[in-house]
């Protein structure tokens, strides 16, 4: 038993060294593709539920790598975010969406992502009008999408760097709202010009979990319209979903039904 406790304990020290050297491995590869520049935006439509006009578009990273061809976030985002590394590719991407959105008449605005740590950097406005100026870009084109805990970190300051962007044009999206803290109280405090529903309650209508996504999307709806704040449906896959989106009150929605990400 005791031989068998030991080898166990070398199998497990092996799969823990497998795994440290594979994300040693990614950091690298990481780092390489900065120098490289080897990120893209490919962008996912935005569109009016009730006649199905894009609104606008978001941005989605993409990592074009050598071998494993193209990577979505959720292969190398938590590597990114341990290094230290996001901000710089964040920011290559950032230029990349701006210099696209600058020389495009596609219709409507474009939204990039921006993570609750990027959000706390000191300089992030300053640097996104810098960006957006050096461009020429209209800065009434772009939105950014935060999620609530940058909100609510650290509040004031979230209000002061959400104010400073309006007030140059850049309006504010809250994402995957109702997955949060969803404290509700502070919601009329920002200027937030839209919320979007996350996808998994969107997919949970006329699925198993109907009655209750049914419900929260409701409840949802009830407390945007009574702010003023547009909606938007995250993950919208089959028109059975649109269908009752629609009837809900739910003004916009953004997914498979409506177009998978794509370059530019
Ligand atoms: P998110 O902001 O919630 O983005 C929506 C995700 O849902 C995207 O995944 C999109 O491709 C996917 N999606 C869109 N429509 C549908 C649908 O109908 N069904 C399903 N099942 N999925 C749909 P993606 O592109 O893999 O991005 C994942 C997450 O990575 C994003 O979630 C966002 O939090 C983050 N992210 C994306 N781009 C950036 C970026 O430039 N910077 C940073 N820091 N994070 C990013
Ligand atoms: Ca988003
Ligand atoms: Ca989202
Ligand atoms: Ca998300």
């Amino acid at each position: 038993a005791k031989a068998c406790g030991r080898d166990r304990s070398e199998r497990f020290d092996e799969a823990m060294r497998a795994e440290a050297t594979r994300l040693l491995d990614l950091e690298a590869d990481l780092r390489r593709a900065i120098l490289q520049d080897a990120f893209e935006p490919f962008f996912q439509p935005i569109v009016r539920l009730t006649d199905g006009a894009v609104i606008g578009h978001e941005a989605l990273l993409r990592w074009r790598h050598e071998l494993h061809g193209i990577l979505p976030p959720a292969d190398f985002i938590g590597v990114g975010e341990d290094s230290g590394l996001i901000e710089q590719v964040d920011w290559l991407m950032y230029r990349k969406v701006i210099g696209i959105m600058a020389g495009s008449n596609a219709p409507g605005y474009v939204s990039i992502n921006v993570s609750p740590r990027h959000f706390r950097s000191d300089d992030f406005v300053e640097r996104l009008l810098f960006l957006l100026e050096s461009a020429g870009a209209d800065p009434g084109r772009l939105r950014i999408e935060i999620t609530e805990v940058a909100l609510l970190d650290d509040a004031p300051r979230a209000l002061r760097m959400l104010s400073q962007l309006r007030e140059r044009g850049v309006l504010a999206l809250l994402d995957d709202f109702g997955t949060g803290f969803s404290a509700l109280s502070y919601l009329h405090r920002f200027p937030i010009q839209a919320l979007k529903i996350d996808q998994s309650f969107v997919q949970g209508l006329g699925s198993d979990l109907h009655a209750e996504s049914l419900a929260l999307v409701r409840a949802i709806l009830a407390l945007a319209g009574t702010l003023g704040i547009d909606t938007i449906a995250e993950g919208v896959e089959t028109q059975a979903q649109r269908d009752m989106l629609d009837e809900l009150g739910c003004q916009y929605g953004q997914g498979y039904l409506y177009g998978r990400p794509a370059p530019a």
